[in-house]
């Protein structure tokens, strides 16, 4: 990936096929994207890179374990190895704002050259950070600034074969550094899938999915990682852990379950055994619309109680309706008049003119034989229209969304290099909770907008539904003012204290690493955390292991959640109605909306 900014070079989120995006930008943050001057790309040899501290001795160890073109202390590969892709990483990547970076790269052929790295790593009281895509946003790879011993980014991107299938049981045998879209090949190649899809798929890694506990966008019929991983074999000083591949099973607590989650901190996973499904038949994503977000939530609702099991039930509030149908690309033809008059005509009839600002999308996907899809489809519709949806969309909208998912990551850069902030923040509350966490967190940001004395916009969708209740994860946005570090943990961290005062979880799916660590003792309750320091300090004394993550640092953690002084209350409230959602028309509504 790019080191200064998400996905691979040459490749960028553009809005000017977008009509509805600049005037939607406008009302939201206060942005002119046609008056405003983009940052050109950072220049690399203006960053400041701390030298490589690596002894002779160890680079010479590791040469004779992995040979010299798999070593590395090049400053540009130190760099790519040292953050994730979070806002924070990249404001500071770009900002020339670096602490600390890794001494060594370094990049196993296989099990049995890592065991060699590790052991020769320990040996010489080295530090070894995992590394697998790199796209993490839970500040799971940074080193800590203090750390005065060598650090070994130990890349595993040499490892990316599906070794094996056993087709009766369905579960595929992975190399841990293999990433999406090459280990789903693979397995498409042989009739598989695995079935997890998170947003950053294209540039995340079987490994680095089981260490940071992820989530697919599929995840309501295949399961979180959690589930899909069954086996695993890690590295450790002196051994390798087997964990073999079992449905379930009594023996303990579970140290699979210690291992999902772990940031690389009980040792370097290099394979994974996970639960794989035949290609479906049939596969098709329907949008719906809702009148308003608690007929759709209700429904989310009864969906996850019924016989019905899709595998993707997602609804986006009023204001992410709204972005989404302000990113859409220009309509021409029939189909702008009728995603432009007739939709919006039909609504308005439906629930009334005035009370468009207030609906919301829902992308619902069913797979499987074509007789199963029909049948999943037409429970859920007889939902939806008993709380009052919508169900003549059909797949259009959905077909966009499949074919956009992986490309929305790239708009966060554009808005940096426009000088704004676009950051996520994701949880999971049980339903008699959602509404309240949803509440909570919209006026929380509002609150922190005014204390930065910026217009910010926050908005919403659920997905990834559970029996007793759902993830629900915040866009939020802003243009940075003076110092957009401190603006960024104002917002950030008042969206992730109102998380745990009102019972949601610290994170769904993006982990804990340093930036949510603050929060994990509200999160697990002290005596969670002294388990958790117990796990850690006993499996790996003297802190070899990427040190410093999940567990609160008071070093990291207090000052992040510190305030600067306040200034000037913001000029336009974050939980203003959204722009009327007019399909396409989406050019029109901010201008409308503004004159609220
Ligand atoms: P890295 O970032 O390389 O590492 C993450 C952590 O795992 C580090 O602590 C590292 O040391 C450890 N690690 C990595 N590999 C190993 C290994 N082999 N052994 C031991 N430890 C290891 N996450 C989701 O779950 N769902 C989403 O939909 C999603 N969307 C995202 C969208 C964007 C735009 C971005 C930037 C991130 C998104 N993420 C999402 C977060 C991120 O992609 C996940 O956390 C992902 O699982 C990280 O995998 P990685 O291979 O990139 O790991």
């Amino acid at each position: 990936m790019k080191w200064w900014g998400w996905g691979v070079d040459g490749v960028g989120f553009h809005h000017e096929d977008k009509p509805g995006f600049a005037p939607f930008v406008k009302f939201a943050v206060g942005l002119d994207l046609l008056t405003a001057e983009r940052a050109g790309e950072p220049a690399f040899d203006k960053l400041k890179v701390g030298k490589s501290n690596a002894t002779a001795a160890l680079l010479k160890t590791l040469t004779g374990i992995v040979g010299a073109d798999n070593v590395s202390t090049d400053d540009m590969l130190r760099v790519i190895h040292t953050y994730g892709k979070s806002l924070r990483d990249l404001v500071r990547i770009r900002g020339n704002m670096i602490e600390r970076v890794p001494d060594i790269v370094v990049y196993p052929a296989d099990e049995a050259e890592t065991q060699k790295i590790v052991d020769a790593a320990v040996a010489a009281n080295a530090v070894i950070i995992p590394f697998g895509g790199g796209s993490n946003i839970g500040g799971s790879l940074e080193p800590a600034p203090e750390e005065k011993r060598t650090i070994i980014s130990l890349d595993l991107g040499r490892l990316r074969e599906v070794l094996d299938i056993d087709a009766e049981s369905g579960l595929a045998r992975i190399q841990a550094g293999a990433q999406g879209p090459d280990l789903e090949k693979q397995l498409n190649d042989r009739g598989w899938t695995i079935g997890h899809f998170p947003d950053s798929f294209t540039h995340s890694t079987v490994g680095g999915w089981v260490a940071t506990r992820s989530s697919g966008m599929q995840s309501d019929k295949y399961g979180d990682i959690a589930d899909i991983a069954r086996g695993m074999r890690v590295v450790r000083p002196g051994g390798t852990l087997v964990l073999r591949p079992l449905p379930s099973t009594s023996s303990g607590p579970s140290v699979r379950e210690m291992i999902l989650g772990s940031e690389g901190r009980l040792g370097v996973i290099t394979e994974v055994t996970v639960q794989v499904h035949r290609i479906p038949e049939k596969r098709d994503v329907y949008a719906y619309f809702f009148p308003n977000w608690e007929a759709g939530i209700k429904t989310m609702q009864q969906i996850s109680e019924s016989d019905a099991a899709p595998s993707i039930t997602r609804i986006s509030d009023a204001r992410e309706t709204a972005f989404t149908l302000a990113t859409s690309k220009d309509r021409k033809g029939l189909d702008k008049f009728m995603a432009g008059k007739v939709l919006p005509w039909i609504m308005g009839r439906k629930w009334g003119k005035d009370k468009l600002d207030q609906i919301c999308i829902s992308f619902i996907a069913y797979e499987g034989s074509p007789e199963h899809a029909k049948r999943q489809r037409k429970l859920v519709e007889k939902m939806i229209r008993a709380n009052g949806g919508l169900t003549i969309i059909g797949t259009g909208p959905g077909i966009l969304y499949d074919q956009k998912k992986f490309d929305t990551p790239y708009l966060r850069d554009f808005l940096l290099d426009m000088g704004a902030a676009g950051d996520v923040s994701e949880t999971a509350a049980p339903w008699s909770k959602l509404n309240q966490v949803h509440d909570a967190v919209y006026a929380a940001a509002q609150k922190a907008y005014d204390q930065v004395g910026v217009q910010g916009w926050i908005m919403s969708h659920m997905s990834h539904s559970y029996h007793s209740g759902a993830c629900l994860y915040f866009t939020f946005a802003f243009v940075f003012d003076k110092d957009p570090i401190a603006e960024y943990n104002i917002v950030k961290n008042a969206i992730q204290q109102s998380f745990v005062d009102n019972d949601a979880t610290i994170s769904h799916h993006h982990g804990v690493g340093t930036e949510h660590s603050a929060w994990l003792e509200e999160d697990i309750s002290a005596e969670g955390v002294k388990i958790m320091t117990g796990l850690f300090d006993a499996n790996d004394a003297a802190h070899n292991f990427n040190p410093g993550k999940i567990l609160p640092s008071a070093k990291k953690a207090t000052p992040a959640r510190k305030s600067p002084a306040t200034k000037a209350p913001a000029a336009k409230s974050a939980t203003a109605k959204a722009p009327a959602a007019k399909a396409s028309t989406a050019k029109k509504a901010p201008a409308k909306a503004a004159k609220k």
